[in-house]
């Protein structure tokens, strides 16, 4: 069973052949960094993670390179603004960035570049171009000569006439081709420069991608990734001046992730202006989003629904009532544990079902449902006797834990401490559903009042009331109640 993949190259599904076998270049476009990330810009950082995590598992190694693009218009303006150098801003947002990407608990990649180091790679690069008859220089500017690139638009499918019949704004009369673009600029007054052969300035955006892949990776690379909106022309371009200076094929596959919605009718009503990633995790939590996100294949858009976020607390609630259960378990039975073959052979079939998902096309969705599937055979097991706990019993809960535990290093899922997160889950849905906890307090102990008086009917009575709002008695709970979880 072989790897698949949709190649946005072609349009089509292709069989992933990586140029050297067992070892795979992955780039991943980044941010620039000039304020907080909102949890869109998270969805490549996730989905990438599980997809270079799993051809790790198959046998690949993998070099990941990620960058931070610190040269940019909006990061000038801010350090503008704050009257501070261009550096104190990116470094700030690249610190804080990181601090995102170590709560998530994403993997580090191999490579985390930056724009600003990579200086002399852009600048020889665009020499070369020029050398290969691919850029001209006007003025202290340099721009890419499309029309000396025949394959360009191949990526984003455009063709160069249709380009021209949509350029609506000023045509910068210096271009041979209106949609010529630019490879270095001459800097402004109060801009930070680079000494080059054109005189003092900056890069066109597209460049550094190029440069950088070019430096760490080399000159042809397996992967390249980006959201959707990169296709063009950002992506498009790299392939241009990459195979303009380099002669050879820049990228085999080129896969990208489509788009979060924050329309305003497609946005979460508790979710708000709740965008950026730092406060999603504050209010929710990391898992949450990670579980969101890879619970939908990474091609399909996604808007964030309140019911989207209490199906996902739900599941996670399963999940991890699941994995506590198990621990209880095996810490539970004095004895040592006896395999259950017939359960492990049903995680095997389950194994084996993730596998071909995730070999078509790094399909997480189906990944996360066979997951699911697995808590459940688990959870069929019927632990209801704490006391008829048997090293069977033990046997299941380690195999259970151990197969939870490979998928949730592969997914960064399932890693936290079961009791800490159901009752943060439980908080969350308390405040989402606005549940009044000194009401609910004072039914519980209503009830147990009208218990201890032996009053069974008004017992019943106010566990129906709870019911209605919504909470169920539970013994495991230090409150005695949770909110009810639907399935
Ligand atoms: P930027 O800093 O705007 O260049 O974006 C960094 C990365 O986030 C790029 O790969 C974008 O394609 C991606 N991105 C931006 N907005 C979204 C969104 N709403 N959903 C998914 N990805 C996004
Ligand atoms: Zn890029």
């Amino acid at each position: 069973m072989s790897q698949v993949l949709y190649n946005t190259l072609s349009g089509k599904k292709e069989k992933f052949i990586p140029l050297k076998e067992g070892e795979v270049k992955l780039y991943l476009c980044g941010p620039t960094v000039y304020d907080l990330l909102h949890i869109g810009n998270f969805r490549g950082p996730i989905v990438f993670n599980v997809i270079r995590n799993w051809l790790e598992f198959t046998g690949n190694k993998v070099n990941m390179v990620y960058n931070y693009t610190d040269v940019d218009d909006k990061i000038i303006q801010k350090a503008n603004t704050e009257g501070v150098e261009t550096k104190v801003i990116s470094e700030r947002y690249i610190k804080e960035f990181e601090k995102d990407f170590n709560a998530l608990g994403l993997k580090k990649h191999t490579h985390n570049p930056r724009v600003s180091e990579h200086m002399d790679d852009i600048i020889s690069m665009i020499e070369k171009i020029i050398i290969n008859g691919k850029g001209y220089v006007v003025d202290g500017e340099v721009f890419f000569a499309i029309d000396e690139f025949k394959a360009y638009g191949a990526l984003s499918k455009k063709k160069l006439d249709e380009l021209e019949i949509g350029q609506r704004v000023e045509v910068d009369t210096r271009k041979k081709n209106p949609q010529d673009f630019v490879l270095w600029k001459p800097a402004k007054e109060g801009e930070p420069y680079w000494d080059s052969p054109w005189g003092k300035g900056r890069p066109g955006w597209h460049i550094e991608c190029s440069a950088m892949v070019k430096s760490i990776l080399g000159d042809s690379i397996d992967i390249h990734g980006g959201g959707v909106d990169l296709q063009f022309p950002h992506h498009e371009n790299e392939i241009a001046q990459s195979e303009a200076c380099n002669c050879a094929k820049y990228c085999n596959y080129w896969v990208h992730n489509e788009f979060i919605n924050f329309g305003a009718e497609k946005m979460s009503k508790s979710l708000g202006n709740i965008i950026t990633a730092r406060n999603f995790m504050e209010k929710y939590n990391p898992e949450i989003l990670k579980y969101l996100f890879l619970s939908a294949h990474y091609r399909t858009q996604m808007g964030i629904t309140d019911d989207k976020l209490s199906q996902t607390i739900s599941a996670l609630n399963r999940i991890y009532s699941a994995i506590e259960l198990a621990q209880i378990t095996v810490d539970q039975v004095d004895a040592p544990a006896i395999a259950d073959a017939g359960f492990d052979k049903k995680l095997v079939e389950f194994d084996n079902k993730i596998k071909k998902s995730l070999n078509d096309d790094f399909n997480t969705a189906e990944m996360i449902s066979f997951i699911f599937e697995g808590v459940r055979t688990f959870n069929a097991i019927g632990f209801a006797n704490k006391a008829k706990r048997t090293p069977s019993h033990k046997g299941q809960s380690e195999s259970f834990l151990a197969w939870m535990a490979k998928y949730g290093d592969m997914s960064a899922l399932f890693n936290s401490n079961p009791k800490d997160m159901l009752n943060r889950l439980d908080e969350i849905l308390i405040e989402m559903k606005e549940i009044d906890k000194s009401e609910v307090e004072k039914l519980v102990k209503m009830r147990n009042d009208a218990r201890d008086a032996k009053d069974w009917g008004m017992a019943d009575e106010i566990r129906d009331k709870l019911q209605d709002i919504g909470v169920e008695l539970f013994d495991g709970h230090a409150r005695g109640w949770r909110v009810k979880v639907n399935d």
